[in-house]
């Protein structure tokens, strides 16, 4: 039987079942103990982060004014290491092809229904082109696993392309990619290629249903999949994104999973995920989600969010458009610091209008960019698009240790302000520009050291005269 060791290289050793178990039963029993939550709680204040049992008895508590103590801290902390600045980012699409055997998702290789498409380069200038005219500085990639339709100089080709799109005053300044588990080599060319995060969502811990989940393809093989992040530090990127698809096994399996995965990092390489994703599983074509008996409340969600932020302080964690405006709402105020905007999850939908079955799952929210950036300024929030950390080299170890030592608001704050304001001079309504402009001129008197002030002030300054991409 293999042992818990978060600094082994082996799956069934970083993320072991037994381990798993065992915490399970430890915070059921212990949902009551006021002592030790009380002392986790103090453990939490020093926004250290927990431990995966330190976290899942806090997830566990049914103490009403001890979870309440729990939500008031995930907030605390967030803005501790983030401010209150929101970073904006948008999916984009290529290829839908797959031959992977997902059970939950429509991209599945025995989907009938599904329209398969594949991007071209030329149709990829038109989405990053429409998407750019949105206002967006940073994408997430999105395809299906097919090595003939989208092999990696596929992948490869296309964010060449859309880092070479210079339109009007748009760019694409940070492409994050997330594609289906491959190989060291792979990896490395991707770094080469300049990605920021690689995301990859594990969907399950749970092997045994992980297997059943996945019946073919590469992607049905458990330890492959599991190891992709080690495999990804090893060919050199080191902003890494994890994720479980909520709704696929029970969700405190998966929490404490997920814990283990960033205490894994942490442990071997001495850099835990750079963000944290929070998919739910949603209806899609050929899908059918009561299939999947464990769906989640909204309550338990937004827990679990809290949970999440106080045991990774330093993490960012995202959520799509797969919620709705007042589920966001409510996240927002629990850790979240990432937010899509705008959002279409069918390939080609930033050009054409999307028909029923092309979208990839069904979204909840769909606003457009403008009406996020301007919710987010009426929320309190500073809405940032921001890509100036892994351009500055501030990645992998080096974003850690800056974040958790000092925060990012020095260096975030003022690159959201500067970002902001391009936003508002060139993409956003009046309304919205209106609303923006009054919140830089608030949060650059908040910016506490007086030098760094003064160079956002001149920035902004610039950037009114014309001058784009100025970041610190
Ligand atoms: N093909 C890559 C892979 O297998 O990892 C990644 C791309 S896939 C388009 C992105 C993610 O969408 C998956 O990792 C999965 O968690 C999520 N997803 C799939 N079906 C979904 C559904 N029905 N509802 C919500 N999210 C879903």
């Amino acid at each position: 039987m293999a042992t818990y060791n978060p600094k082994s290289s082996k799956a069934s050793e970083f993320i072991n079942h037994e381990e798993i178990l065992e915490t399970l039963s430890f915070g059921k029993e212990n949902s009551h103990n006021r002592d030790l939550i009380i002392e986790i709680l103090n453990k939490a204040k020093k926004a250290k982060g927990l431990s995966h049992r330190e976290a899942f008895i806090l997830l566990s508590c049914k103490e009403d004014d001890l979870n309440e103590e729990i939500y008031k801290l995930a907030n605390e902390i967030k803005h501790k290491f983030y401010a209150n600045r929101i970073v904006l980012f948008a999916p984009l699409y290529l290829s839908n092809y797959c031959i992977n055997g997902c059970s939950y998702c429509p991209y599945h290789g025995q989907n009938k229904t599904i329209p398969r498409k594949k991007l071209s380069q030329e149709e990829i200038r038109a989405q990053v082109i429409a998407l750019q005219d949105l206002g967006h500085k940073r994408l997430a990639l999105e395809a299906g696993e097919d090595p003939i339709h989208n092999p990696i100089e596929y992948i490869l080709e296309s964010i060449d392309t859309i880092y070479n799109i210079k339109h009007k005053n748009g760019s694409i300044r940070r492409v994050n990619v997330n594609i289906a588990a491959t190989s060291v080599e792979n990896y490395r060319k991707l770094h080469e290629a300049e990605i920021g995060t690689y995301i990859l969502f594990q969907e399950t811990y749970n092997k045994e249903n992980y297997e059943a989940l996945h019946k073919f393809g590469p992607k049905s093989n458990y330890e492959y999949h599991t190891e992709a992040m080690d495999r990804a530090f090893e060919g050199g990127i080191d902003d890494l994104g994890l994720g479980v698809l909520y709704g696929l096994d029970s969700y405190e399996y998966e929490f404490i999973g997920q814990l283990m995965h960033a205490e894994h990092l942490e442990a071997r390489f001495n850099v835990g995920p750079h963000t944290i994703s929070v998919p739910r599983i949603k209806p899609a074509d050929d899908i059918n989600p009561d299939d999947f008996d464990n769906s989640i409340s909204d309550d338990i969600f937004a827990k679990i969010v809290a949970c999440l932020r106080i045991a990774v302080p330093y993490t960012g964690m995202i959520v799509s458009t797969r919620e709705s405006q007042a589920m966001r709402e409510r996240l927002l105020e629990l850790g979240i610091s990432q937010v899509s905007g705008g959002s279409k999850t069918s390939v080609g939908g930033y050009t054409e209008k999307e028909t029923k079955g092309s979208d990839q799952f069904e979204l909840s929210d769909h606003r457009s960019l403008d009406e996020v950036v301007d919710w987010l300024i009426s929320l309190g929030h500073l809405p940032s698009f921001c890509t100036a950390c892994y351009r500055m080299g501030r990645t992998g170890e080096a974003f850690m240790d800056l974040v958790k030592k000092e925060g990012i608001g020095n260096i975030c704050q003022p690159n959201a302000l500067t970002t902001l304001k391009e936003y508002a001079i060139d993409y956003a309504s009046d309304k919205t520009r209106k609303n923006a402009e009054a919140l830089i001129l608030k949060e650059l008197s908040n910016i506490p050291n007086e030098k760094v002030r003064e160079l956002t002030k001149e920035n902004l300054e610039k950037i009114g005269q014309g001058q784009r991409d100025l970041y610190i």
